[in-house]
This record gives structure tokens, C-alpha cells and sequence, in this order.
């Protein structure tokens, strides 16, 4: 069966992984509800060509993933403006690097919202829209941090953790209802959310960008290179297909090699 004409929302689609897999649904034929912070030209930007390259209907909503009422508010819009809900991708998060004596509280409750609690409330909302059209596709951008952790990434290695646990449940509970729920693990992929990590490796180690990077890769990846968003995507594209109907509360792991150690 093919995904055209379906209705794919993916939160933290204006940028890195989130807007590689929002691309990768429209060139699928899906119509696409785009979600994330930016400019909002540049977000009327993206939106229009996306539309026009791939013949698609691109809408935008911009909740912010750390208040419930309006992740609730945008599942409600995607149904209104695109006909329905048919595949969820909760992409959206962000990161944040300090020993836990001195983490903050406030940056420990940004990230447990907006990359763990952000992902209930969207499947508790679309969810039922899934289930009544007996199809749906739930796909949870997780981390090789939902496998192993990292020192200094307190928050971030538990709302990971969490992720692939509630993946597991919603998929039980999707269990023979034409919905499945499952997870992507992907180790470093260069975005904007490791890059700043690289520049700050930089910074504090006073060694330029490009040593930074590779002493990222090489203490964590065997395998030194970065795993491409267009990757992730096509894994996105991969779990929303018929062949993988039959996968349900699984992961996928793209690391390089990290997890393999
Ligand atoms: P990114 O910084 O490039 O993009 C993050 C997106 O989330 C942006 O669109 C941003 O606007 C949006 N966002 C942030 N806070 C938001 C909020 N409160 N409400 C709505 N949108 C918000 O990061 P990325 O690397 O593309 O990360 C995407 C996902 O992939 C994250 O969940 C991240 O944890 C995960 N991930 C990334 C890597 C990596 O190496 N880059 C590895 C494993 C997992």
C-alpha cells in the first residue's frame, strides 16, 4: 500500500532530523503538518516549496512541546486542515550537558516535557483517530541514549530511557488495531543539536571544530562517520510502510557501531 494521500505530522520539523523526514513523507505523497521553532518566513518558506516540489499539502502549526493543550490543539488542526491523522512522528527535543549537581531543575523539566512527556500526550490525542480508521503509524524518534548513557546527559539518557518504554507499551496496546508504534535510535547525526555540542567541545578544549567532531565520532561511533538525516528519514519512511506492518514496539538502531560495543 502506498502512503499517498496519508496525513503525516512530524514535531521539530523545521530543522535537522524532523524536517529530513518531513521531506521524505511529502516525496512519499503524504500531506504534511509541519511543527517547530523559526522564522516565520522561513517556515512560510519551507512550507510553500515543500508543496510545490512534491505536490503536497504542507500546513504548519507551531505548539510548543512542552504545553500539553497545544500539542492537543495540534493534532486537532492537522485533522481539520488535512482530512486526518495518519502517521505521528514525535521528533521534537533538545539537549542540555552538565553534571547532575549542578544541572538545573528548570533545564531537567524543559527536557523530560518536550522530549519524553510531549510524545504521551500527542499518541493519547491522535491515537484515537488511528484506531477508528483502524491504521496509523507511530514512530518515536528515541537515541543510542535510550540504550546507553553518557555522563553529563541526565535528563536527556532518562526522557531516551523513557521513550523506548513507552514505546513498547503503546504498541501493546495498538497490538491487532492497524496501528503500530515503534522507535529509531540513531547515534550522532549532524544537526544543529550536535553541533553545538562540537562547538562547545571546541571551545572548552580549545581545539578547532573539525578535531572536535572527529574526537565526538571516535569516542563513541566505530564506524567514524556521522549517520545522515536523509538516513533517519528513510527509516521513518521504512516504519510507515507495509513491510513493516508486523513491527510493533521494536527499534531501530542507526549508531555506527555504538551500541555494538
Ligand atoms: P535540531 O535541533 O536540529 O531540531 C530540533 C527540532 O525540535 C527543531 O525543529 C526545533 O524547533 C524543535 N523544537 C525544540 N524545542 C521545541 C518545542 N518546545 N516545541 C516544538 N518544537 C521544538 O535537532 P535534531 O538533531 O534534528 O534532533 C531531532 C530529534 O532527534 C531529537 O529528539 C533528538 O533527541 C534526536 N536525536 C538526535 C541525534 C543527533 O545526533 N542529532 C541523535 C539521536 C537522537
Amino acid at each position: 500500500m502506498s502512503l499517498n494521500g496519508k496525513v503525516a505530522i512530524v514535531t521539530g520539523s523545521t530543522s535537522g532530523i524532523g524536517l529530513a523526514i518531513a521531506q521524505a513523507f511529502a516525496a512519499e505523497g503524504c500531506n504534511v503538518m509541519l511543527n517547530g521553532f523559526g522564522e516565520a518566513t522561513a517556515i512560510a518558506k519551507l512550507r510553500e516549496e515543500l508543496a510545490k516540489t512534491c505536490r503536497v499539502k504542507v500546513e504548519y502549526h507551531g505548539a510548543d512541546m512542552s504545553k500539553p493543550a497545544e500539542i492537543v490543539d495540534l493534532v486537532a488542526q492537522a485533522k481539520a486542515k488535512l482530512g486526518s491523522v495518519d502517521i505521528v512522528v514525535n521528533n521534537a527535543g533538545i539537549q542540555f550537558v552538565s553534571p547532575i549537581e549542578k544541572f538545573p531543575v528548570d533545564k531537567w523539566d524543559a527536557i523530560i516535557a518536550i522530549n519524553l512527556s510531549s510524545s504521551f500526550h500527542m499518541i493519547r490525542a491522535a491515537l484515537p483517530l488511528m484506531k477508528a480508521a483502524k491504521w496509523g503509524r507511530i514512530i518515536n524518534i528515541a537515541s543510542t541514549h535510550g540504550l546507553v548513557a553518557s555522563a553529563d546527559k541526565v535528563a536527556y539518557v532518562a526522557a531516551k530511557h523513557g521513550i523506548l518504554g513507552l514505546t513498547k507499551t503503546v504498541a501493546l496496546e495498538c497490538a491487532n488495531s492497524g496501528v503500530t508504534c515503534n522507535a529509531i535510535c540513531p547515534g550522532w547525526v549532524l544537526t544543529p543539536l550536535v553541533e553545538a555540542q562540537i562547538e562547545a567541545r571546541a571551545k572548552e578544549q580549545k581545539i578547532s571544530v573539525e578535531q572536535a567532531s572527529n574526537a565526538l565520532l571516535s569516542e563513541k561511533q566505530p564506524q567514524l562517520q556521522f549517520t545522515k538525516p536523509e538516513q533517519i528519514a528513510g527509516l521513518a519512511v521504512f516504519l510507515a510502510s507495509d513491510t513493516a506492518s508486523n513491527m510493533q514496539g521494536s527499534q531501530l538502531v542507526s549508531d555506527g557501531g555504538w551500541t555494538a560495543q
